[in-house]
């Protein structure tokens, strides 16, 4: 989220007598990177509005020593089987507001009431995790360390062969005091540098090897389903960034011979095109 399109959306419904329809300040760490949170925070605590984190991507991801998740309101995480550390399913939700986390859990156990027998004074949800699942998680948790080491090797490994090769890819920086689990190694290549097909013939290439990488995540306002939405951001940084990214693999589990695999084909790729 980039918190100038921010304030420019917040200005927007302020001026049209809208702002009480912003409940919430949804920013998301993309790719395990942590995003902007002091501007963000500034600029939500500025129209008190609450921030959730979506930090899905980023578990094990800082800001000064700080986890993503816990600047908001509320964080979430994601223990779905492809993120970092994973139950095969579920994820989830942590808070310092002692009150609004019984509350939630309590929607995500249908919203018992305190009774013998089953009764419900609100609607609730079937979101509890298993015991099995949380069984699989508290594993998990001890290995996390582990993944962000071998996920921040790969983007390494990544960089170092772009070196070798003399490719110019900056993207998912680290800004000072930000240290990134690099969930993903996703990199830009910039038209003006590489060409406009650059990044699509490298995935076809890649592809025809049998090896996996794909486009980053489509933006929210290119998809179908939020076209008649309002977007706000004029630079069009996310699609861009969607043209002309590439997310290569990224396993914690990547295997030498698969690195050479990879390598070679990255190699093989770059030759061809000079
Ligand atoms: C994976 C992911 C989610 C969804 O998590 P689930 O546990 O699969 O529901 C949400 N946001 C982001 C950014 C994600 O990467």
């Amino acid at each position: 989220m980039c918190p100038r399109a921010l304030r420019e959306a917040l200005a927007h419904f302020e001026q049209k007598g809208e702002l009480a329809k912003v409940k919430v300040i949804l920013p998301v760490h993309l790719y395990g990177t942590p995003t902007n949170m002091s501007e963000i925070m500034l600029i939500a605590n500025e129209y008190n509005i609450p921030v959730v984190e979506d930090a899905a991507e980023s578990l094990g991801a800082t800001i000064n020593k700080k986890h993503t998740g816990t600047f908001g309101s509320f964080g979430v995480y994601s223990f779905n089987g492809n993120k970092i550390i994973t139950t095969s399913g579920g994820g989830a939700l942590i808070s310092d507001n002692e009150e609004q986390i019984k509350l939630a859990r309590k929607l995500a156990t249908q919203a018992r009431d305190d009774a013998p027998h089953y009764q419900h004074s609100m609607v609730g949800y079937n979101y509890r995790m298993s015991n099995i699942c949380a069984g699989i998680g508290r594993g998990q948790m001890e290995v996390l360390s582990n993944r962000v080491d071998q996920r921040r090797a790969n983007f390494e490994r990544y960089q170092n062969i772009f070196k070798k090769i003399g490719w110019e890819v900056s993207y998912q920086i680290e800004r000072a005091g930000v240290y990134s689990n690099r969930w993903l190694s996703a990199f830009y290549f910039d038209p003006e540098i590489f060409g406009e097909k650059f990044r699509e013939d490298l995935r076809l290439f890649l592809d025809e090897l049998n090896i996996e990488s794909r486009p980053l995540w489509k933006p929210m306002h290119l998809q179908p389903v939020y076209e008649h939405c309002i977007y706000f951001g004029g630079d069009n940084n996310a699609e861009r960034i969607f043209n002309y990214g590439l997310c290569l693999p990224s396993g914690s589990n990547l295997r030498e011979d698969e690195w050479v695999r990879i390598e070679a084909g990255i190699l093989a790729f770059s030759n061809k095109m000079s």
